[in-house]
């Protein structure tokens, strides 16, 4: 949502723990008890969205610490490390952990409080006054917890966040076992964390410094959009990323009233006008970018910027159909995204998945365009491509972080199976997924979160529901 994030929030805190299950091979505190430290995911179908589309019957995964250490048939795995202990995949489907490139996870508070408005009316109507009454620190902590273990019951293992008191987002995705990269929002106003544009850059220096280097959590820079930030702080907030070596990330082009807005007030298109400022890289994460004309296409590939698709955010709020096939011939990384979730209403990325598959053939006229395997793609090697990840995650390869994921493709809305591509991507649901793992590290097991603190998310979510139902709207 283009002004979901305008108003913010903060952090306090609370306990999640995760624990793996009992007597299966991954448990984090057992792993360097198993022999080698290696032990294998072993006997499912392989889909490891490598370069080759590599899909391997009877596949396995080998996983030391927190990486792959090989990836081949069960058969040669298994003699290759005799004694390792062994998790069965048996009639499953293994595949990388997905990859949420965009969203606002603490808004998950938010979701179903207002559906079905214009924009401006949803935003100005219920948001604006809902985020400036009630969201704060703890509004933050429990919304990003609530969010953090919805994508991981559904498998998705990285995602991207942009929003405000980020350092508590990036707490609670560490907390939760998750792999992020978290932006704190800039914006030309006042913001619940920052009353000023001084303050906002302060503190995003100190929460840069706090999580560069941490082998999760990777800091960034998250000016909100180029109609919200001016030209000199668009600027400095690219500096900051350049000196930081850090990620930037940025709503752009996301719907015509923006493309109308920066072309009267510079002349110029959004895309065109972010390079004319010198901030459009490979260090971008550019958000939504329904509205590139073909030339501004060629300039995002020329310039490596990373693109987050969210198709089902664009559609809710009639945003407009971004030109996927066109990006993704250009050459550009195209990931998949969520966006918030009160404007999605979820953080489902098998519904991005099977919505991005369709949603262009439609638009198309043609049935062939977005294949199942461009769709998965995006979801995975394509998003960590968009983030400049792809050397440790989207793909299950040697050395890469073992962050997987098992889905049971046995219900009755998947059978029978000719295809893997085609099961995953139009008859999987995120309830299929049956083990995630992050980092080597199993966080959902046999369907069930391995959270201590389910409870006590819920009760903290009847409680901010109880606080905010007055201000449900109907059309
Ligand atoms: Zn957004």
């Amino acid at each position: 949502m283009r002004f979901a994030t305008l108003l913010p929030v903060v952090a306090s805190c609370a306990i999640l723990v995760l624990s793996c299950g009992e007597g299966s091979a991954p448990a984090a505190a057992d792993r360097e008890t198993q022999p080698d430290g290696v032990w294998l995911l072993s006997g499912g179908t392989v889909v490891t969205m490598d370069g080759q589309g590599s899909v391997i019957e009877a596949g396995a995964v080998a996983i030391r610490g927190s990486r792959i250490e090989a990836v081949g048939t069960a058969a040669d795995l298994g003699e290759r490390f005799p004694g390792a202990e062994v998790r069965s995949a048996d009639g499953r489907i293994v595949l990388p952990g997905l990859i949420n490139t965009h969203t606002h996870v603490p808004m998950a508070l938010f979701r179903g409080l207002a559906d079905d408005l214009p924009l401006k009316e949803w935003l100005e109507d219920v948001i604006f006054p809902a985020e400036a009454e009630y969201v704060d620190e703890e509004f933050v902590r429990w919304g990003t917890r609530l969010g953090c273990l919805e994508m991981l019951r559904g498998g998705t293992t990285t995602f991207v966040d942009m929003y405000y008191f980020e350092d508590v987002i990036a707490e609670e995705a560490e907390r939760c076992g998750a792999r992020a990269v978290v932006g704190e929002s800039l914006i030309d106003f006042p913001a619940p964390d920052n009353k000023s544009w001084e303050d906002a850059i302060a503190y995003t220096e100190r929460f840069l410094v706090r999580w560069k280097g941490h082998d999760r959590i990777t800091p960034a820079v998250a000016p909100h959009a180029p109609y919200t930030v001016s030209a000199e702080h668009l600027q400095a907030a690219h500096e900051l990323a350049v000196r930081h070596d850090v990620p930037l990330i940025l709503h752009l082009a996301e719907d015509m009233s923006e493309v109308d807005e920066i072309l009267e007030r510079t002349g110029m298109r959004p895309v065109e006008y972010v390079d004319h400022l010198g901030i459009l890289d490979d260090r971008m994460i550019a958000n939504h970018v329904v509205w590139p004309s073909p030339s501004e296409i060629e300039l995002l590939a020329e310039r490596g910027v990373g693109v987050a698709h969210c198709p089902q955010s664009n559609m809710k709020v009639a945003a407009g159909v971004a030109p996927v096939p066109e990006m993704l011939a250009a050459g550009i990384a195209v990931g998949l995204g969520t966006d918030g979730p009160a404007s999605n209403n979820d953080l489902d990325l098998w519904e991005e998945i099977d919505t991005a598959a369709k949603l262009h053939k439609v638009i198309k006229s043609d049935p062939t365009v977005v294949s199942a395997e461009e769709a998965l793609t995006m979801a995975t090697i394509g998003g960590a491509r968009a983030l400049g990840m792809e050397a440790d995650i989207g793909s299950l390869e040697v050395g890469k972080r073992a962050d997987l994921i098992v889905v049971d493709p046995r219900g009755l809305h998947q059978q029978p199976i000719y295809d893997p591509y085609s099961t995953l991507v139009y008859s999987t649901k995120s309830a299929d997924v049956e083990t995630v793992i992050v980092d080597g590290r199993v966080l959902v097991e046999g369907g069930e979160l391995l959270s201590e603190d389910l409870e006590g998310v819920r009760v903290a979510v009847e409680r901010y529901r109880e606080r905010l139902a007055g201000l449900r709207t109907r059309p």
